[in-house]
């Protein structure tokens, strides 16, 4: 299967974190390789290939001239990575759209409608801060000109950085023309847990849907003092207040069913010796629905609270991203299973704590999800992993879908 060796061609690209963690950010050269990539794969396959005008990339196979059906079905998923991520976060998507392509030309099929392969930019938001950018500007979820602005951790801008890699950003924005001939958008990722992991196990997924998620800031401000005289009881330590803070989440999380992480703190001025002035924590909390969620959040809160009063120390809370519960198109969902029923693929339906493209995409077109078997559940990190069976599986399924809804 040509999957091994589109694998093989994108595996050294960006791969810089001793451990084999993969550091690929928008814009930058291990990324801009990763473009390449794709680029040479699409040539090599005579798909036509382009840029949006928000940096997303298209490969497309085009159905014999003058017999086009509308509604073009789209694949893919993106190329960039987490600070020291996993090698199938988005790529395997990519991956494996180019490989199904592959076998149905194998098996003599020619599409009705046009076929795309599609690899969002700045998916993961680990460089400007803002997940699945290149699909929220495309889509209109995100106003161009506060994008433009946004900064990467050197101050360099999302516009200076387009520019620099050859893109204009003053044409970002949403792209009607585009999104308006597309039937439905189907990606293939691999799964960011144990659901199918875990007993009877299954190599193949479909997504039900994606939990509601988001991220809040909390700050607490304290008094800085010097860790060798300040007595322990005048104290105003805004680290005391988040470690409690940090300990009620796990706890509030694990009584209601949700998830609350702190992933990221930020402590000023960050001496060793001293007590610090303030303490910056961001909140990533996920549910199963929304009410959980605004639970979650109001009790952790809460908690926040209680503690910094107790000791001398001011909190502020503010969200910094919200995404509501998405629920895939049903119809899509249920055609794919009846699909990959028939051939024999067993692929049971789960909800997703993770979020990506297709659910921004959900909310202009029928969406769906494939998972692939991820035996440790690892994500976002360098032991992320699918066997290259359950891989090989995933690009057979992902072809008898794109067959059965482009190819006749
Ligand atoms: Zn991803």
């Amino acid at each position: 299967m040509s999957l091994a060796r589109l694998w093989e061609s994108l595996l050294p690209i960006g791969r810089e974190d001793p451990a084999g963690g993969y550091r690929r950010y928008a814009f930058t050269q291990a990324e801009m390789a990763c473009r390449s990539w794709f680029r040479a794969a699409a040539a090599e396959r005579d798909l036509a290939v382009s840029a949006d005008r928000n940096a997303n990339l298209w490969a497309w196979w085009d159905p014999p001239a003058g017999d086009c059906a509308p509604g073009a079905i789209v694949t893919g998923s993106h190329l960039d990575s987490v600070p020291d991520g996993g090698a199938f976060d988005g790529p395997l998507g990519v991956a494996s759209g180019f490989a199904a392509i592959d076998l149905l030309r194998e098996r003599g099929r020619v599409p009705a409608r046009a076929v795309a392969v599609a690899a969002f930019c700045e998916e993961e938001g680990a460089r400007f801060g803002l997940a699945c950018l290149g699909s929220r500007l495309l889509t209109g979820a995100q106003d161009p000109a506060a994008a433009r602005a946004l900064r990467d951790g050197a101050g360099v801008t999302l516009a200076e950085a387009m520019t620099a890699a050859g893109y204009d950003p003053a044409l970002i924005g949403p792209d009607e023309d585009l999104l308006g001939g597309i039937g439905a958008f189907v990606e293939l990722h691999v799964e960011q847990g144990r659901a199918l992991a875990e007993p009877p196990g299954a190599a193949i997924g479909i997504a039900a849907g994606i939990w509601p998620h988001g991220r809040w800031r909390f700050e607490f401000t304290g008094q800085a003092d010097h860790a060798g005289t300040a007595r322990l009881a005048g104290r105003r330590d805004p680290m005391l207040p988040f470690a409690a803070t940090a300990l009620a989440a796990r706890e509030c999380a694990g009584s209601l069913g949700t998830l609350a992480t702190f992933g990221k703190i930020a402590a000023e001025p960050g001496g060793v010796n001293a007590i610090s002035s303030s303490v910056r924590a961001w909140l990533d909390a996920r549910a199963p629905d929304q009410d959980g969620l605004d639970l979650t959040v109001i009790r952790i809160h809460a908690a926040a609270e209680h503690a910094a009063r107790r000791h001398g120390v001011a909190l502020s809370v503010a969200p910094e991203s919200l995404t509501p519960p998405v629920g895939f198109d049903p119809e899509l969902r249920d055609r794919i299973a009846a699909v990959l029923g028939a051939a024999g693929i067993d692929a049971p339906v789960l909800a997703t704590g993770a979020g990506h493209d297709a659910g921004v995409l959900a909310a202009r077109m029928p969406t769906a999800m494939l998972f692939v078997r991820n035996p440790s559940g690892v994500s976002h990190a360098p032991a992320e992993h699918a066997e290259p069976a359950d891989c090989e599986l995933g690009v057979i399924a992902l072809a008898a879908v794109l067959e059965d809804l482009a190819c006749r």
